[in-house]
């Protein structure tokens, strides 16, 4: 017998045919002898419809009432669940997020999880109950609702999965596991067995849309066993505890299982980033701090930063990403700088992908990254900026060869499926 707690996105809680197919695979889980915990999302759309709500009745709104109203939709499909679950025979019961209490701390809209008292929580849980718990919310200091940021309720499930000390927190969503690439790019990509907390960071935050980044964070912090699973399944399909989806799990565990893993685990690719360039900047001692200050004073998250030093010129280049949304806003505020940072012109480039290959087999292997440079090369794909972490290659090149760079490094790195349609 294990714990498990389970987690339903936003589309697997979409209407009441939907919530009846999730509540069977609650059931079968339980029936396997589990001790069992449900965290939902509301119904896909849901959260955009009452956030623009709070905006129409008041564009200036209280983040307090502004929480009251988005964290609606998740006590919504809660009771819902509930309901198809006794309808189904089972014993369940919803806990909303101030009954646990899941406690927060930080600014509404965006609030963090601090601690889940669990000891009533465990003993529902024990005496055969299953609990279903609305992702997303949770209390204040104050007493007030607070909701966690959007896509926070997989957040929710892996702190509810700490909390209680499950043996195993199932991510169910759209897709059946993490793939080596977007599959809509290259139908030859595999889904992987396993991946770990700080490839699935790399892999979430450079573009690889399946969890929130925070709750792989927290999950690697609490050494918390994650699955991501398909919640479109037959009621005959194998049973989660065979592991048809992709587990996520620290370092030591796949170095001791999984031995045929790649030395690259998947390539990301990610357009939400603009490219700015400052000619002939100073080459003097505080030059770049009066280029960045500004823009992390506005919270302006800065990433791929180059800067060539022409030692006999006196002056410099510095080219540097931001998010696209935040290009207009960096600009204005580097043009009103211009005397005080003392650079000659301002250019900037929004028609940017950033592309990057992520796998802790690098940490112990050479060449990974002239691998990279040689293959995008070969096919003619200029790049424009570099970065690199212990476990990640990123690189910049023009948007309109995304799509080509990506086949040509999953192919260039062997992660092409044997057996999958060409
Ligand atoms: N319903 C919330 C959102 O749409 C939280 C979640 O689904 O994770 O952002
Ligand atoms: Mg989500």
């Amino acid at each position: 017998m294990a714990r498990i707690v389970m987690k339903f996105g936003g589309t697997s809680m979409a209407g009441t045919e939907r919530i009846r197919r999730v509540a069977r695979i609650v059931q079968r889980q339980q029936a396997a002898g589990h001790e069992v915990a449900v965290v939902v999302s509301a119904m896909a759309g849901e959260t955009d419809r009452l956030v623009n709500f709070a905006r129409e009745a008041n564009p200036l709104y209280d983040p307090a009432e502004y929480d009251v109203v988005v964290a609606s939709g998740e006590q919504v499909t809660s009771g819902l669940l509930a309901l198809t679950l006794q309808a189904l025979g089972c014993k369940a019961r919803s806990w909303l997020g101030w009954q646990l209490p899941v406690r927060t701390v930080g600014a509404h809209a965006k609030a963090r999880i601090d601690d889940i008292p669990a000891e009533a929580l465990i003993a529902s849980m024990a005496s055969g109950e299953i609990a279903v718990i609305p992702g997303f919310q949770g209390l204040s200091d104050d007493n007030r609702v607070t909701t966690l940021g959007r896509g926070g309720s997989d957040t929710s499930a892996v702190a509810v999965a700490a909390a209680v000390k499950a043996d195993r927190c199932d991510i169910y969503t759209d897709v059946d596991g993490v793939y080596t690439t977007d599959p809509r790019i290259v139908a030859k990509a595999r889904k992987l067995k396993t991946v770990t907390y700080e490839e699935m960071l790399e892999l979430a935050s450079v573009g690889a849309k399946v969890l929130q980044t925070r709750s792989v964070g927290l999950a690697m912090k609490e050494g918390v066993r994650v699955q991501v699973l398909s919640s479109f399944i037959d009621d005959d399909a194998p049973p989660a505890d065979s592991i048809p989806g992709t587990m996520i799990v620290s370092d030591a565990e796949v170095e001791g299982q999984d031995m045929e893993r790649q030395l690259i685990t998947g390539i990301a690719h990610d357009k939400n980033e603009a490219k700015i360039t400052l000619t002939r900047v100073p080459d003097k001692p505080g030059s770049v701090a009066h280029i960045f200050g500004p823009l992390a004073a506005a919270s302006i998250n800065v990433d791929m930063i180059i800067q060539n030093v022409a030692k006999d010129k006196g002056e410099t280049d510095v080219t540097f990403t931001v998010p696209r949304t935040d290009l207009a806003r960096s600009l204005a505020m580097l043009e009103a700088k211009q005397s005080e940072i003392g650079f000659y012109r301002l250019i900037s480039d929004a028609h940017v992908a950033k592309i990057s290959v992520v796998g802790v087999g690098m940490k112990s292997h050479a060449g990974v990254a002239a691998t990279m440079f040689k293959s995008l090369a070969d096919r003619a794909i200029n790049i424009q900026a570099i970065s690199t972490s212990e476990i990640k290659v990123s690189v910049l090149i023009d948007e309109d060869e995304t799509e080509l760079a990506v086949r040509v490094l999953h192919t260039a790195y062997g992660l092409d499926a044997v057996d999958a349609a060409a």
